[in-house]
């Protein structure tokens, strides 16, 4: 056999194995639970993934990772299809987008530091972007730092940051030069989220379960050195962040979930359930109905072909959104009347009424559609920026909410 014919075997091997790494370190916990099994479990399968040297294709050799080999990327992305465990989403941040910012714009330094434990799931990270009066407006943000000594000290409040309970490292824009425009005066920083300074208050959504939070930073401290790109540059680093955000938005696919039913992260609701839901419900007959799950299966196809194409992210993002606005709409109307009484304790029907609710949230999250269409319109077509902009006016002297 080949070497990369041998690799595959490995591979698979490897997925065979999952399962029992992740059980010894916790039991599968209930549906819809988000407490500590959910990261033993994630950090048992993260750590066994790097440590047979398949967690890190697109990093330097010298951090752990394997960029001298695509043959090798490539079959690990053929057989790994389906088979990622749901708790890697507990990496979602680092991983999908704190780790590769860090690769790209850390010193070497912060490199060694960050990227082999954040690679190997040993540290878990979150993003604490936005604040109460920044959200598509990010560059407003207020969160500042003020460099003392070795350090600099962090106060502020940020909001709607996933996975903050349950976070070791945030990255974090704050601002350090209110003297300059808005989108010059910010540095990105990596914080320690697991000190005195540090508040996480839970924010329960409408789906029932806290997957974001409130986080108030009182003097917290950052090591001078930690700063990701230049001081007073964050927003160019922000900016690549984000890009790599709406590529795991809008890339991800539907089929690591596809015969399992999961009350979780941003999936829209598969095809392939919407057409069980309508046998269960004596309707796939109906010409209405299978229109519309052919709608819904067209869709979910089309989102995949994007994402191989590689196409911009925001319209990646974009159809994702779409794609679970629709699937979930097609759900509850496949249950209507009775979908308006889905009882919480009822396993099954709660899974529905979950998509239903949580749907609307992927719209916000990673940039709002309205701001993507913006981004399309602007960076993509090359129509006229928006009116209004702030221009060379320092932050200090902008009106705001206080
Ligand atoms: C599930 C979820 C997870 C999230 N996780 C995180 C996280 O981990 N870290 C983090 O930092 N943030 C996170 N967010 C926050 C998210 O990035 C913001 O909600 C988003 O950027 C929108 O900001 P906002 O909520 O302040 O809404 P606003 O910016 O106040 O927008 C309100 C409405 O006005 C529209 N609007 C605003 N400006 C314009 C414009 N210029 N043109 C047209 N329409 C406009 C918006 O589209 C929206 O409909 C998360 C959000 C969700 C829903």
């Amino acid at each position: 056999m080949s070497e990369v014919e041998d690799f595959r075997a490995e591979v698979r091997a490897f997925f065979d194995g999952v399962p029992s790494v992740m059980d010894a370190a916790a039991p599968p916990p209930e549906e819809g639970d988000d407490g500590p099994a959910i990261v033993l479990r994630a950090k048992a399968w993260r750590a066994a993934l790097f440590d047979a040297g398949l967690a890190a294709f697109s990093y330097p050799v010298a951090f752990g990772g394997r960029d001298d080999r695509p043959d090798l990327a490539a079959v690990y992305q053929q057989e790994s299809h389906g088979r990622v465990p749901p708790e890697d989403a507990v990496f979602g941040i680092g991983v999908g987008m704190a780790l590769p910012v860090l690769r790209d714009h850390g010193t070497d330094e912060l490199r060694a530091r960050f990227l082999p434990p954040g690679l190997r799931g040993d540290e878990v990270w979150c993003q604490l972007y936005s604040e109460p009066n920044a959200g598509s407006d990010l560059a407003s943000l207020a969160t500042r730092a003020v460099r003392d000594g070795d350090e600099w000290v962090v106060t502020g409040q940020k909001v709607w940051t996933s996975g903050a309970h349950r976070a070791d490292l945030a990255i974090l824009l704050a601002r350090t030069d209110p003297t300059l425009p808005k989108h010059r005066g910010i540095t990105m920083l990596v914080l320690p989220m697991g000190q005195p300074g540090v508040t996480v208050r839970p924010l329960r959504q409408m789906t029932g379960v806290a997957e974001f939070n409130e986080v108030f930073m009182d003097e917290a401290r950052v090591p001078a050195d930690w700063v990701i790109g230049d001081v007073n540059d964050g927003w160019r680093m922000a900016t690549a962040l984000l890009a790599h955000e709406r590529v795991a938005t809008g890339t991800a696919s539907v089929g690591g979930s596809r015969d399992e039913q999961r009350k979780a992260g941003r999936n829209p609701l598969p095809a392939k359930q919407l057409i069980e839901l309508a046998r269960r419900a004596g309707r796939a007959g109906d010409p209405n109905v299978r229109q519309q799950l052919a709608t819904a299966w067209t869709g979910e196809r089309i989102m995949g072909w994007l994402g191989r194409r590689r196409a911009h992210p925001s319209i990646g993002k974009l159809w994702r959104t779409k794609q679970g606005r629709y699937a979930a709409d097609v759900a509850a109307a496949l249950q209507f009347p009775a979908g308006v009484a889905w009882e919480a304790d009822d396993v099954t029907a709660d899974y529905w009424q979950y998509h239903v609710v949580n749907c609307r949230g992927m719209s916000l999250g990673g940039g709002t559609d309205e701001i993507q269409r913006n981004t399309l319109g602007e960076r993509a077509l090359g129509l006229p920026k928006e009116p209004g902009g702030d221009g060379e006016v320092p932050y200090k002297d902008l009106l705001r909410n206080v």
